[in-house]
């Protein structure tokens, strides 16, 4: 029942870059089993797997990079892999970054269900930990606590409009394609112009991000819980980077990407020395 799962055929997107504002082309392309979630940049022929340990930089997005090339906003995508049940696939890019799409992985998780995935007879790879593990950064908080499947309860508490929001996630396919990955990016107002007049946010409109003005959204909510929603599918992304599906249950207060990235590379250390010591290698 818990075989490792590849898409069926190859899945192609292309669009705009949210922070270069350049054209960007993913393709997914079947994993042989055992091979795991792998980048590779096209332009620099660069092949490294998606492990916490090629984080270069958390501060607007995840990005990967190996032998100086990198490759920018990937959580989205991850998020969906991982959401959607992908355990082996060859992550192709043209240009710096992933496409944005509308700022959700609503598009990936789409054409990852449409295609289909396929089982491919070698057990699924599993994160398990002996121990509830807390990590924190100033005010926020994570804990991940050993669980048969994989949940995420997250709080947030932001300035208004958006105000304080909780959620509690059990991921799974299902779930995640009707109830998370249609969540988009969020921002301020007053954060998107001061991006604009710093030349970053390039590729931002208000078709891939929802905008907050002093009153209210500028375009129409997709839940009244959306910001938490979107919270859910980035750690979701950033847990991607276990390289293994999590069997654990994530409690988070405000937390963000560089916090899950400090998380995800501590566990996987923890999960190298807790593998040797039982089985003495
Ligand atoms: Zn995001």
């Amino acid at each position: 029942m818990n075989d490792q799962r590849t898409v069926r055929d190859v899945i192609e997107f292309s669009g705009v870059g949210l922070h270069t504002g350049s054209d960007a082309r993913v393709r997914l392309r079947p994993g042989v089993a055992g091979s795991g979630l792998r980048f590779r940049l096209l332009e620099r022929n660069i092949t490294f797997p998606a492990h916490a340990e090629y984080v270069v930089e958390t501060r607007r997005a995840t990005v990967l990079g190996s032998a100086g090339a990198t490759v920018s906003t990937v959580e989205h995508l991850m998020s969906a892999l991982l959401g959607m049940g992908v355990d082996n696939a060859l992550i192709e890019i043209e240009g710096p970054e992933v496409p944005v799409m509308d700022g959700s992985a609503a598009a990936f998780a789409e054409a990852i269900a449409k295609t289909g995935l396929i089982g491919q007879h070698a057990p699924a790879r599993t994160f398990t930990l002996e121990h509830p593990v807390v990590f924190r950064d100033g005010e926020a908080l994570l804990a991940v606590v050993p669980a048969d499947s994989f949940r995420v309860r997250f709080t947030v508490d932001y300035a208004p409009p958006v105000g304080a929001q909780f959620i509690d996630a059990p991921i799974a396919p299902d779930y995640f394609i009707r109830e998370i990955a249609p969540a988009r990016t969020f921002g301020y107002l007053h954060e998107v112009e001061a991006l604009r007049s710093a030349g970053l946010a390039r590729g931002g409109s208000l078709d891939n991000a929802l905008v907050f003005a002093p009153d209210g959204p500028l375009t129409p909510l997709r839940w009244p819980s959306e910001v938490v929603r979107h919270k859910v599918l980035d750690l979701v992304g950033d847990f991607a980077l276990l390289g293994a599906r999590p069997c654990c249950e994530v409690v988070s207060v405000k937390s963000g990407h560089r916090l899950h990235a400090q998380a995800v590379q501590a566990l996987r250390r923890l999960h190298a020395t807790q593998h040797k010591a039982l089985h003495g290698a």
